[in-house]
């Protein structure tokens, strides 16, 4: 690819969005050339609209860049990154769609529409042949595609490998979910250290729905779900990046620790999803240490983007239990988003 396609953050201000800033710095396809903000930040240049929170240094190019709105008027780019909150993304997103402009969106607004893709590439990058159905049935001339929620991330990687090896019935889960999952400045300090929340408005939902969209089989213009029943408890923790998860899965049958921990360690994704940029390597990695993975040890695995599996072993109540972690702001949003826009490139969606 010679020249670079152009692009732009939405809510490039928040969490999310300077993620997106900081994953998109010298990205081989993608040029950024638009930031958007809220009314508060529109005019200002980005350095100063911007609360910086990552550790990496602001990239130089973004620091003068002046935030604009959120509006296919506002600047000439062929695909939108957005980390909108919901209730904005409902409105906007369609926007960008119908004016030509594809939209690999973080938000929830759209990841139970049955013609939008909710993609993980490693997962199901054939679910993107549903953008042909949405884009004839809504007039739209590009399209919407979604990524999960950040805790359905991780541990649907895992489950896909454990359903093409073994077949799968039932997964309990429980998470123990980031402090950046909830945006900035998100929970006030007083509320979480020294605790656990065992809430989080409207997660479970998702967790318990999600997966069953990724693990399902694209027949036609259909997404026929997954016959996977889960049941998913959430929960805040203090720590700053990396979401875990506690499963425990019924398989179709017994299966031995050292086959699960062969079939994840070995799990290939589809070939669609191997050479990309972001693609995660490798896609799953087994922790074989009685106290892995761990947040501060093991998010920045495969630069961020891998699924990291450990305590693989027996569940008295069902077959097996385990541990996932997965980065949720860089494979469980930017980095996964841009994972699905660099898939999109790739088949041909995005030119
Ligand atoms: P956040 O830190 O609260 O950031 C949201 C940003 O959106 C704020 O900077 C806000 O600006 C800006 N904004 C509001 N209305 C806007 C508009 N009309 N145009 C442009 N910008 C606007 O939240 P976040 O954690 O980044 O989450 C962003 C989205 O990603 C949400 O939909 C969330 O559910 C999803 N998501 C988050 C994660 C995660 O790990 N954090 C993971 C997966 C998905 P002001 O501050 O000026 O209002």
């Amino acid at each position: 690819m010679t020249a670079r396609i152009p692009v732009a953050v939405l809510a490039a201000t928040g969490s999310v969005g300077q993620r997106f800033v900081q994953l998109l710095d010298g990205h081989p396809w993608f040029e950024v050339v638009a930031l958007t903000g809220s009314s508060r930040a529109i005019g200002e240049s980005y350095r100063q609209s911007c609360h910086w929170i990552l550790k990496e240094p602001m990239p130089a190019w973004a620091r003068n860049m002046i935030v604009t709105p959120s509006s296919p008027d506002a600047f000439d780019a062929r695909l939108v990154f957005s980390a909108l909150p919901s209730e904005h993304a409902l409105e906007i997103e369609p926007e960008f769609a119908r004016a030509g402009v594809f939209v690999c969106s973080n938000a929830s607004a759209f990841r139970d529409e049955p013609d939008v893709p909710l993609l993980l590439p490693e997962v199901n990058p054939d679910h993107t042949g549903l953008l042909s159905s949405q884009r004839q049935s809504r007039g739209w001339k590009a399209g919407i595609i979604t990524n999960p929620n950040c805790t359905s991330t991780g541990m649907t990687v895992a489950l896909k490998a454990l359903q093409d090896a073994f077949g799968l019935k039932r997964a309990f889960v429980v998470s123990l979910q980031a402090l950046s999952g909830a945006g900035y400045p998100g929970v006030a300090s007083l509320d979480i250290i020294d605790n656990v929340i065992p809430y989080i408005g409207n997660e479970e939902a998702k967790v318990e729905s999600e997966p069953r969209k990724m693990l399902g089989s694209l027949e036609g213009d259909q997404i026929h779900l997954a016959e996977v029943q889960i049941s998913a408890h959430a929960n805040r923790v203090a720590v700053s990046d990396g979401h875990i998860v506690c499963l425990s899965v019924e398989l179709n049958q017994p299966v031995e620790v050292e086959a699960a921990e062969q079939a994840l360690s070995t799990y290939t994704p589809p070939a669609d999803s191997c050479d990309l940029p972001s693609a995660p390597h490798p896609a799953i990695q087994v922790r074989r240490e009685p106290d892995r993975p761990q947040p501060r040890l093991d998010r920045m695995t495969g630069n961020g983007m891998t699924t990291v599996v450990g305590r693989i072993r027996p569940d008295s109540l069902f077959h097996l239990k385990m541990v996932t972690l997965s980065h949720n702001t860089i494979r469980g949003a930017a980095g996964g988003s841009i994972y699905n826009a660099e898939l999109l490139v790739k088949q041909g969606w995005i030119r």
